[in-house]
């Protein structure tokens, strides 16, 4: 940023450098442009000034010589008559003089080419100054004389044009004679003359006599003009008559005044232009040449402004991207230098450029001793064929990357496992210019990828083998896992359509269609996945009769629900034992009947009944009669035999809701719930009887028994079944007491 302001100041200083040169320059050379006008006004005054007088010179000397001529050649004796059509003939040949009068001694005017002059009187000091002697020489006098001397009114004669400043006489008095000529100069051929010299200069001239008398003058007369006379004038009296001189006057104009005496002649003519309006011509010129300068000046300058910003940004885009470049180029560098895999650049043969300090940590070698090498000669370990690296270089150079494992070796030899990914990188041109491999110290990871593999497999065989389903579930409830168990369970032949990331829910469908409840089960297992705890042991019935018992544990890991794993084991044998173990532990081998713990437990139960509901039943105990003496004498089979006849007899006297347990021996008891003492009583009586009334027929041999049956009522009043008991065994006791086959109560 603050380049680039510096660049903007330096090419804004250069510009504005730029912009004073141009004026200095333009004001420099300006400044000589009109010195040197100047100059070339100046030499143009001179030689105007020169070409004034040689003309007015040579005008004059015509004059003389005219006049000489006349009265060299004029008759003497014929006085006024014959000089009149003598002068006019002249002065038809002369066209610079306007009239010629001959004038005698006494000063009046003999003959004229004008009529009303003849007669007339000259004051020789103020009209005509005449010399003092005779002699070719020639006088200028004052324009009034001249005016007079042509008509005495400022009029035009003979179409020659009215003189805008009257007429110059000039005199010449005849060498020895006492006659003089007098000519008023056609003052209006002169200006004439004068001005065709000036052309458009601007210039004015005028014409004086030796003694500062203004002969004529080109345009008004001003102040500048009367000093430039006086000037004139003082140089001729101080005897400096033939030196021309440049005036520079100051009263509001520059005035560039030349003034020159006539060398031969008593005439001097002065020249002046305005400086101002002499130069305004070239001022205006340069003006508009530095308008034109300046215009192309400021366009060049806008030019170089826009060249100037197109360069700018152009540089500035390119610096950007240079600054891109280097930015990602270190990136890049700093990443490769950051990361923790090997990374090393080679050229497109292979050699190598550029390795990052991964690069010596993995094999060894430095930077410094890597560099300019091939990696084959670095750490090439034999260990992969030809083979394998023409297929890698073939790859490489088909511009594909390459990817795979091999092995190599450090600098200390040792061996190390690699995975390795190469990338051609294109140039511009699309060439291949570079490869980029990076290098991956493989060997940890591929010892940690053979142990995961082998846990994995340890895993399975323990999943496979498992004596029981497995299924285990995604977060998305997708099956992550099951085991062939789980598809034998539901009937599945193979794996087919039960593998892992299908949903769980056909497969706890199916598993619901075979359960006892299948809404139960689903609603269950939904229940289990909300709550997302561990169950453990749920027992589920099958339709088949088959137990199954459910763990459902919730796969957790740093408070990461990877999902859920559902166990199901078949518990049907253990139940069936479970069941086998409770019989043994409740019913008597002999009858098959209730044995005295299980009666008990019935009767416990029956009194909470009782004490709940306060109801009542009626508690039987039975005995047989002289029991021992049947033992005696058919032998202690027949006893066994005449124990299972009475169970079977008393069985099918009792309702469904009646208990009947073997007490111990051949003591037996029977509950009769919601049963009256009346109720019991009839029903004693007809199981004595049934029993005396039905004889054991063992082996051919008939055995007759009687029973003797000890009656009580429990009702809420019994705070525990002993005491109950107790009162039928006294019944019974009673019974036996009173001669036995008889029913007592108590
Ligand atoms: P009472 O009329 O006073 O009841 O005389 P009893 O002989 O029936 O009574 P006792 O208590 O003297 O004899 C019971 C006999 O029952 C003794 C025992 O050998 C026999 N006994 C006990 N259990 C069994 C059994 O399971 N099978 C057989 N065969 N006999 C048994
Ligand atoms: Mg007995
Ligand atoms: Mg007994």
């Amino acid at each position: 940023m603050k380049e680039i302001f510096r660049a903007h100041l330096g090419f804004a200083t250069l510009l504005v450098l730029t912009g004073i040169l141009a004026v200095m320059w333009l004001s420099t050379h300006d400044n000589n442009r009109i010195l040197r006008e100047e100059e070339n006004i100046r030499a143009q005054a001179e030689r105007d000034i020169a070409y004034v007088l040689h003309d007015t010179g040579q005008l004059l000397s015509n004059v003389d010589l005219v006049l000489k001529t006349l009265l060299d050649t004029a008759p003497r004796a014929q006085r006024e008559r014959a000089w009149t059509p003598l002068l006019q003939n002249t002065l038809r040949n002369t066209p610079y003089l306007r009239s010629i009068s001959l004038v005698d001694d006494q000063n009046i005017v003999i003959a004229s080419t004008t009529a009303d002059n003849i007669g007339l009187v000259l004051d020789p000091k103020n009209d005509i100054p005449f010399a003092s002697s005779p002699g070719g020489v020639l006088h200028i006098g004052p324009p009034h004389t001249g005016r007079d001397l042509a008509d005495g009114q400022p009029q035009t004669d003979n179409g020659r044009g009215t003189p805008d400043q009257g007429f110059v006489p000039i005199s010449y008095t005849a060498e020895n004679r006492a006659l003089r000529l007098v000519a008023t100069l056609n003052l209006n051929y002169l200006i004439r003359q004068v001005t065709d010299i000036l052309g458009a200069t601007g210039a004015r001239v005028s014409l004086l006599r030796h003694d500062g008398l203004r002969l004529f003058d080109t345009r008004s007369v001003d102040a500048s003009l009367l000093m430039a006379e006086r000037e004139l004038t003082r140089q001729w009296q101080y005897g400096d008559p033939g030196k021309a001189r440049i005036l520079e006057t100051v009263d509001g104009h520059h005035l560039i005044t030349v003034c020159r005496l006539h060398g031969q002649l008593p005439i001097g003519a002065i020249w002046t232009v305005d400086r101002e309006q002499s130069l305004a011509n070239i001022r205006a010129q340069i003006q508009r040449q530095n308008v034109l300068v300046l215009l192309l000046v400021l366009i060049a300058m806008s030019n170089a402004v826009i060249g100037y910003l197109l360069f700018r940004r152009a540089n500035r885009r390119e610096h950007l991207l240079r600054i891109q470049a280097e930015a990602h180029r270190r990136t890049l560098e700093t990443s490769f230098n950051a990361c923790s895999n090997a990374a090393v650049v080679t050229d497109s043969d292979g050699v190598i450029e550029w390795v990052n300090p991964s690069f010596a940590e993995l094999t060894g070698y430095t930077a410094t001793e890597a560099i300019g090498q091939r990696p084959g000669s670095l750490i090439k370990s034999g260990l992969q064929g030809n083979g394998f690296y023409r297929q890698m270089w073939q790859t490489l150079r088909s511009g594909h990357v390459w990817r795979g494992e091999l092995v190599n070796r450090r600098k200390d030899g040792t061996l190390y496992d690699e995975r390795m990914t190469i990338s051609p990188v294109n140039g511009t041109e699309g060439s291949i210019q570079h490869f980029i491999a990076i290098k991956e110290d493989f060997t940890q990871h591929k010892a940690e990828r053979e142990q995961l593999e082998i846990a994995n497999v340890r895993l399975r065989t323990i999943v496979n083998n498992f004596p029981g389903a497995v299924i285990m579930e995604d977060p998305h409830g997708r099956i992550a896992l099951v085991n062939p168990y789980a598809l034998e369970l539901l009937g599945i032949p193979s794996t087919e359509g039960y593998t892992v990331e299908q949903p769980l829910q056909p497969l706890t469908r199916l598993l619901s269609l075979i359960a006892e409840d299948s809404m139960a089960f689903v609603e269950r297992v939904e229940e289990l996945r909300e709550r997302a705890r561990p169950f453990y042991n749920e027992e589920i019935r099958f339709k088949d009769g088959r137990w199954m018992e459910r763990d459902f544990i919730p796969i957790r890991h740093h408070d990461t629900s990877f999902g859920f794993l559902h166990i199901y084991r078949d518990i049907s044998q253990r139940k069936r034992h479970a069941h086998e173990l409770w019989q043994m532990a409740t019913t008597d081998p002999l009858t098959g009947i209730p044995n005295r713990r299980a009666f008990f437990e019935c009767l416990d139960h029956e009194r909470n009944r009782i004490s709940r509901y306060q109801t009542r039943a009626a508690i039987l105990m039975l005995d047989i009669d002289y029991f021992k003496r049947i033992n005696d004498t058919y032998g202690h089979a027949a006893g066994d035999a005449m124990l299972c006849h009475i169970v079977g007899h008393v069985r099918e006297l009792l309702r469904e809701s009646d208990s009947f347990g073997r007490l111990g021996g051949e003591e037996f008891g029977i509950l009769l719930p919601e049963t009256s003492l009346e109720g019991a009583r009839d029903l004693s009586e007809r199981i004595r009887l049934t029993l005396e009334q039905q004889p054991l027929n063992y082996n051919n041999t008939t055995i007759n028994v009687t029973t003797s049956i000890g009656i009580t009522i429990m009702d809420a009043s019994d705070n525990n079944v002993d005491r109950a008991l107790s009162r039928a065994d006294h019944a019974l006791y009673s019974a036996k007491h009173k001669g036995r086959n008889r029913v007592e109560i108590a």
